[in-house]
C-alpha cells in the first residue's frame, strides 16, 4: 500500500497508542454501566471519574467543572444555546462571536437569531486575530454571552484569550471560548485566564472520535441541552461513553506531558515546510498571522484550484485540506480566508497543510517534493 503523508492534524489524527491501551480494558472486559451499583459498574464509575479529575488537572479546572459530551460540536450547542436561555430569564438576549467561528458555533448562533437574539460578529483583522478593542465596543448591558474561539481552525491563529476574557469578567458577562483545535497543542489554564465556559474534542489531540469535554465554571447554570438521566450532575442524560472517556484523559494527558517538546518539534517541522514551498512556488503566500499553532500552514497558490490540487496530491498519498473540512463539498470558498480579507478566488487557491505529532522529516521532504510539483502541473493545463 502507498504511504500516507497525514497532514490534516487539525481535520483529526491518529489515535495514540496510549489512548488505545487506556481504553481496551473499558471496551472488553469491564463493560459495566457506570451507573449501576455492582462492582462491574462501579469499576467504570471509578475511571470515569479518574478520566474526569485528570482533565481538571490538564485544564486547571475542578473535576465539578468537567461534562463529557459527544463531541466539540455538543459542547458548543450546550454552551451557546444553555447559555442564551438561562441569561433570556433576566433578559439579556445579546450574543457576541466572531465572523470567523467553526460552523459548531456560527450555525449555532443562526440557530439563536431565529429564536430573537441579536448576535454581533465581530470581524477580524487580515492576520486571523480578534481585536480586543472591538469587543468592549461591542458589549452591551443585554450581552448574554460572549464566544471566541482560542484558535482557529483553518490559520491556526492563537487568539488573545486572556484579554477578551478579562474584558467579560470586568463586565460580568460570561466568555465561552471554543479550545478545540488548541487543547492539546497549547497549554490551557481555565481559571487564571478568566475563562467561563471551554469547548474540547478528544479526537483533535489523539483521543477517540466522538467525545467531548464542556468545562462550566462553577455557578454557571447553562440550561440542558440534552434531557435524560441523572447522568453529568444531571446537566446532560445519556450513559457514559466510559472507553472514550478514558481515553479523552489518557490523550490530554499525553499531550499535556509532552507539550514544550511537541510544539518545539512539530513547529520547526513546520517552519521548515512553510520556508520550503514558500522558495520553491513562485506568488505562493501565507494566510494569517504567525502566532499560530504549533502545526498549522495555510499557503494560497495563486492560479491553481484547491481541490484539484488536493487531488493530485491524494494520489501521491498525501492528505491535506481546502478549507475546512467539515465545509468540504461545498461549493462556498472558506468563510475564514474571506474574513480575513481574501477574494473567492484566492481562498479556492488555498490548502491547510496541519502537521502532528506523528509527523518527520520524510514527510516533510515528500512534501517540499509533490506539492510544487502538482502546482507545477495544475499550471501548466
Ligand atoms: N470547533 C472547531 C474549532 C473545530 O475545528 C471543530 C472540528 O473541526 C469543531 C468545533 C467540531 O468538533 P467535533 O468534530 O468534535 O464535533
Amino acid at each position: 500500500m502507498q504511504k500516507i503523508i497525514y497532514a490534516d492534524n487539525a481535520a483529526t489524527t491518529p489515535l495514540s497508542q496510549k489512548a488505545l491501551t487506556a481504553m481496551m480494558p473499558y471496551l472488553t472486559e469491564f463493560y459495566g454501566n457506570p451507573s449501576a451499583l455492582y462492582s462491574l459498574g462501579r469499576r467504570a464509575r471509578k475511571a470515569v471519574e479518574q478520566a474526569r479529575d485528570s482533565i481538571a488537572a490538564c485544564l486547571g479546572a475542578t473535576p465539578e467543572e468537567i461534562y463529557f459530551t459527544a463531541c466539540g460540536t455538543e459542547s458548543d450547542n450546550w454552551a451557546l444555546r444553555g447559555m442564551a436561555a438561562e441569561q433570556a430569564k433576566s433578559g439579556r438576549r445579546h450574543i457576541i462571536t466572531s465572523v470567523f467561528e467553526h460552523h459548531a458555533v456560527l450555525h449555532t448562533c443562526q440557530a439563536l437569531e431565529q429564536k430573537g437574539f441579536s448576535v454581533t460578529y465581530l470581524p477580524v483583522t487580515k492576520d486571523g486575530y480578534v481585536r480586543p478593542e472591538d469587543l468592549q465596543a461591542a458589549l452591551t448591558p443585554k450581552t448574554a454571552l460572549v464566544s471566541i474561539m482560542y484558535a482557529n481552525n483553518e490559520l491556526g491563529t492563537v487568539q488573545p484569550v486572556r484579554q477578551l476574557a478579562d474584558i467579560c469578567r470586568t463586565a460580568d458577562v460570561p466568555f465561552h471560548t471554543d479550545a478545540v483545535q488548541a487543547a492539546g497543542h497549547l497549554p490551557i489554564n481555565v481559571h487564571l485566564n478568566n475563562i467561563d465556559l471551554l469547548s474540547l474534542s478528544a479526537h483533535k489531540f489523539g483521543g477517540p472520535k466522538g467525545c467531548g469535554v464542556l468545562y462550566i465554571r462553577r455557578g454557571l447554570h447553562p440550561a440542558n441541552l440534552l434531557c435524560g438521566g441523572a447522568q453529568e450532575q444531571g446537566r446532560r442524560g445519556g450513559t457514559e461513553n466510559t472507553a472514550g472517556i478514558v481515553g479523552t484523559a489518557a490523550a490530554l494527558r499525553e499531550r499535556t506531558a509532552a507539550l514544550e517538546q511537541d510544539t518545539k518539534r512539530v513547529s520547526t517541522l513546520r517552519d521548515r515546510l512553510e520556508r520550503g514551498l514558500l522558495a520553491a512556488v513562485p506568488g505562493c503566500f501565507r494566510n494569517g498571522g504567525s502566532h499560530r499553532l504549533p502545526g498549522h500552514l495555510n499557503l494560497c497558490f495563486p492560479g491553481t484550484d484547491g481541490e484539484a490540487l488536493l487531488l493530485l496530491l491524494d494520489q501521491q498519498g498525501i492528505c491535506a485540506s481546502a478549507g475546512s473540512a467539515c465545509a468540504a463539498g461545498s461549493i462556498e470558498p472558506s468563510h475564514v480566508l474571506q474574513a480575513i480579507g481574501l477574494d473567492r478566488q484566492a481562498a479556492r487557491s488555498s490548502l491547510r497543510f496541519s502537521l502532528g505529532v506523528q509527523n518527520t522529516e520524510e514527510d516533510v521532504d515528500q512534501l517540499l517534493k509533490a506539492v510544487p510539483d502538482a502546482v507545477k502541473r495544475l499550471h501548466s493545463f
